[in-house]
């Protein structure tokens, strides 16, 4: 018999972040959850979404129902900030985004259309890089004589994506500087509204997945209101180094894939070694020790006898990630 009151959690915001979150938190009787969601309706515009492998198994770990989703369909959405300056305040730098410098075209290809040109390169993801620009398939770019004489001279295969794609638009790519803080008191910040990152390591989505694990790992023992403003005490010390780290270099990425960085000078073999090298911190994260990481510092902040007594059972969503022990200490048994 469940003796908790439930706790309230309000999220804000239905896009993947608040969406993966929401997912995690379902999963314990003790909290009552409410999404709000500002857009009337759901709808793709033209960002083709890549799920890192960190991405991927943060998301398994939430929701294989949700993981299984997503493999089976290609997925759109769109960037927003709404809770950040009400955490940083207005008056501090890091509440507004700033402009990387960089922009890109967007717009949809009917799948029928990008088959029948494309053939089965439809149907993957790939990105054509060099030229101080990139052009990633699936959804995005094209279709206007401005965007064909900004890539005039690629190659076949991006030149036909961009000669398909239907009403493209034109956007700003911005990012945000570092916020010195993600939560105040019982409120944080995720997603893209703590950490807005250019798109050039495809990484957004997958710390808005990670920062959801996290949250709702830590939620679990969030089982009385004052559990609240440690559990997101301990997500950002966990989430916002890691995160930020996704932005700083992310802005750096653009250059290697405009094949500009001097590193790769044009090589592709070159630029295939750094690329590999440079995703590796992003994609091979030990998501249960960073959870863990997250659930120690939660531990030391409530009482310890709400994880005592849980004796030895799973923590975290959804996955036989790691266990805790009626000593209270947190055992690490491998994460799928
Ligand atoms: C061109 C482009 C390509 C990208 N490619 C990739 C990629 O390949 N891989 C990857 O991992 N990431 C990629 N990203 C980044 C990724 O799209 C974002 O990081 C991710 O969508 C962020 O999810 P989120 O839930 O935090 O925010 P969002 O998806 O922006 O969702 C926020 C939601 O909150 C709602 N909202 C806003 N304000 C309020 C309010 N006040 N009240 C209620 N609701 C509100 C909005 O309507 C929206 O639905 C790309 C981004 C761009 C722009």
């Amino acid at each position: 018999m469940d003796h908790y009151n439930p706790v309230s959690v309000a999220i804000a915001g239905g896009g993947i972040g608040g969406l993966c979150l929401a997912i995690g938190l379902l999963q314990y009787s003790h909290l009552n959850i409410s999404i709000y969601e500002a857009a009337r309706e759901f709808k793709g515009i033209g960002a083709g979404l890549a799920l890192g492998p960190n991405a991927q198994r943060a998301l398994a770990c939430i929701s294989s129902f949700a993981a299984g989703a997503f493999r089976r369909h290609a997925t759109a959405n769109t960037s927003a900030d709404a809770t950040r300056e009400h955490i940083v305040g207005k008056a501090q730098p890091a509440a507004t985004p700033v402009f990387s410098g960089i922009v890109a075209y967007r717009g949809l290809i009917p799948m029928n259309k990008a088959r029948a040109k494309l053939g089965e390169l439809a149907d993957d993801a790939y990105m054509w890089c060099g030229g101080g620009g990139m052009a990633p398939t699936g959804v995005v770019t094209s279709s206007n004589e401005k965007l064909m004489e900004d890539f005039e001279g690629w190659s076949e295969v991006p030149t036909k994506i961009l000669e398909m794609t239907e009403e493209p638009s034109l956007w700003a790519m911005l990012d945000h500087l570092p916020a010195p803080y993600y939560n105040t008191g019982k409120t944080a910040m995720m997603g893209d509204a703590a950490h807005a990152t250019t798109p050039f390591q495809g990484a957004g989505c997958g710390q808005a997945i990670e920062d959801a694990l996290v949250l709702a790992t830590l939620f679990r023992y969030a089982k009385y209101p004052e559990h609240i403003a440690p559990a997101l005490a301990a997500y950002d010390a966990v989430k916002r180094p890691r995160s930020q780290k996704v932005v700083e270099t992310s802005r750096e990425a653009m250059e290697l894939y405009g094949f500009t960085d001097a590193s790769v000078n044009g090589d592709a073999e070159r630029w295939k070694d750094i690329w590999t090298q440079r995703m590796k911190w992003i994609w091979e994260i030990d998501l249960a020790q960073h959870c863990y990481d997250a659930l120690g510092l939660l531990t030391k902040n409530i009482r310890v006898q709400e994880i005592e007594s849980e004796s030895p059972q799973s923590v975290g969503v959804g996955l036989d990630m790691f266990r805790v022990w009626s000593s209270g200490k947190a055992v690490l048994l491998g994460c799928k």
